[in-house]
């Protein structure tokens, strides 16, 4: 089994070399993604994240590795082909985290299941030979077997059948974490709590960035001339740093929140799709480690907090039309898990002309020579990761002969040796399972190990108020600070109010 370098060897390495072929700012899937290929082409890379891997956006989505059916119904066919042909790089690449899953969408209306199915036969169409299984039309009995507690009499009308269709689902944070462990197998640095302050210029080009390591509270200067921003809703802050520049805004957030319940309100191994709610919205009400997650809304907010919050309107979305689709409806008292998450949608037009603008993700090459990548979705990280360093060579901020084909199409994730990939969420205070998330996985604290290496947080958060002081106990005889029990709890107490 690979072990990454312990932290000390990793600042020891940082302190010897200096200089990099490429920096990567931010340890999300963009980041992530951005090393792991530049470290597969042969290249040195440290990559700096702020507070823990995956602790942005990235470890709050709604965990699918999916085409896009909202996509298809947009008309964007080139998107939806490539994040069909993702989904099945990821299912290959990292069996142990993504698996098929099964969707169903329950027809009310009578015109309900010929349109979806029809346009579902075209996802399939579209995936090819990536396809996962052919959809299917289901009868009433067919849909109520595979959704056990749908209503058969909905708010439309009775429940006359339903679609079923095949797309994916993973563990995003714990892919991170995979993703991580993967690019250190190649010799990538990987440092989490690690800020990168600002740009060091030179001649107005960008030759490395300052960082300071929040645990030793010790500042580097680290160069590079490819530095790249996968900073995600917090990319803009670095735009514009160190020529002072006005760089206009590329990001805008938008939250989006997600509800936990237990499986008992629909216990099955499909989810259901609501592909348009009474506003328009979709809905899903997806499996996912024994629990089931409801969600998302898509609010455009203004600021970027770390943490985001559900309010009282996005909650009463999510329940409100649960209770249009489930015979017994959860209330704010069944929540388990309340968590909301800032997608970074693309202001294209402050792009600018220099940038390469895509609807999903956007690549910009500063003045200064700053790439900045951001947009897309999970499901594309490899194929945006391969795009970043496709623009980063034909930008010269590589060193020349860089191989300009990404190899990560076949490339296998590491991962499934983790004690950490069990979904048994009283493991997660077992010390040989904090001891894993120490050794191999980067873990520093009591919210890195029960929200992120276990995902106890995002599945029930008071069970995971209750392992925490185990898990702070298993920290410190491993020699690390395990005082922040008491802000564990607070977070705690934050995922488990549901406005
Ligand atoms: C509600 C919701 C549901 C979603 N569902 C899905 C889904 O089901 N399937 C799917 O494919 N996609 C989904 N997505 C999209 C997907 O989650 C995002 O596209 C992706 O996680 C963005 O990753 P990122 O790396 O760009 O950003 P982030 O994950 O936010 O990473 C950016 C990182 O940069 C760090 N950082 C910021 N500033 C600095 C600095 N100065 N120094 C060092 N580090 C810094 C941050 O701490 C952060 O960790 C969803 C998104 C949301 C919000």
């Amino acid at each position: 089994m690979t072990q990454p370098l312990s932290r000390e060897q990793s600042f020891a390495k940082l302190k010897a070399q200096s200089r990099f072929d490429v920096i990567v700012i931010g340890g999300g899937s963009t980041g992530l993604g951005v090393a792991l290929d530049a470290a597969a082409r042969g290249l040195s890379v440290a990559l700096f994240e702020s507070h823990d891997l995956a602790s942005g956006t990235s470890s709050r989505s709604t965990k699918l590795v999916h085409g896009g059916v909202r996509y298809l119904a947009q008309g964007h066919i080139p998107l939806v082909r490539e994040a069909l042909r993702e989904r099945s790089t990821l299912l290959h690449n990292a069996p142990h985290n993504a698996h098929p899953l099964t969707f169903v969408m329950p027809s009310f209306q009578w015109w309900e299941k010929p349109f979806y199915g029809v346009g579902l036969k075209v996802y399939d169409a579209l995936a090819g030979s990536h396809g996962l299984g052919a959809t299917a039309f289901l009868s009433k009995k067919e849909t109520l077997d595979a959704l056990p507690g749908v209503r058969s009499q909905g708010i439309t009308g009775s429940l006359t059948g339903g679609v079923r269709y095949l797309d994916g689902q993973f563990n995003d944070a714990r892919l991170a974490i995979d993703l991580a462990r993967t690019a250190a197998s190649l010799g990538a640095l990987i440092f989490n709590y690690c800020d990168v302050l600002g740009l060091i210029e030179d001649a107005g080009q960008v030759v490395g960035v300052r960082v300071v390591d929040k645990e030793a509270e010790q500042s580097y200067n680290v160069q590079s001339g490819c530095v790249i921003n996968a900073a995600g809703v917090w990319a803009d802050a670095l735009r514009g740093e160190g020529n002072k520049q006005p760089a206009g805004k590329l990001v805008e957030p938008s939250r989006g929140v997600h509800l936990v319940v237990s499986r008992d309100f629909m216990p099955t191994d499909s989810a259901m799709l609501i592909p348009k709610t009474r506003d328009g919205r979709v809905l899903f009400i997806v499996p996912w480690l024994g629990h089931l997650i409801l969600g998302t809304t898509d609010t455009p907010v203004l600021d970027a907090p770390r943490e985001p919050h559900a309010d009282k309107v996005d909650v009463d979305f999510i329940l409100g039309e649960a209770a249009h689709y489930l015979e017994r409806a959860p209330t704010r008292d069944d929540v388990l898990s309340c968590w909301a998450g800032l997608r970074p949608l693309v202001q294209n037009a402050a792009a600018g002309a220099t940038a390469a603008v895509s609807r999903e993700h956007t690549v910009e090459i500063a003045a200064n020579g700053l790439i900045t990548a951001v947009g897309g979705k999970w499901t594309t990280y490899r194929a945006m990761s391969e795009d970043v360093l496709l623009h980063a060579i034909a930008a010269k901020r590589l060193p020349a002969g860089t191989i300009t084909a990404s190899v990560t199409g076949n490339l296998p994730i590491l991962g499934a040796d983790s004690p950490c990939n069990t979904p048994d969420l009283e493991m997660a205070a077992d010390p040989s399972f904090v001891r894993f998330a120490i050794k191999h996985e980067f873990a520093r604290c009591v919210e890195d190990v029960l929200a992120r290496r276990s995902r106890a947080l995002f599945l029930n958060a008071a069970r995971a108020e209750k392992l925490a002081p185990a898990v702070a106990t298993e920290l410190t005889q491993q020699g690390l600070r395990a005082g922040d029990v008491a802000s564990f709890i607070l977070l705690a107490k934050q995922y488990q109010r549901c406005p």
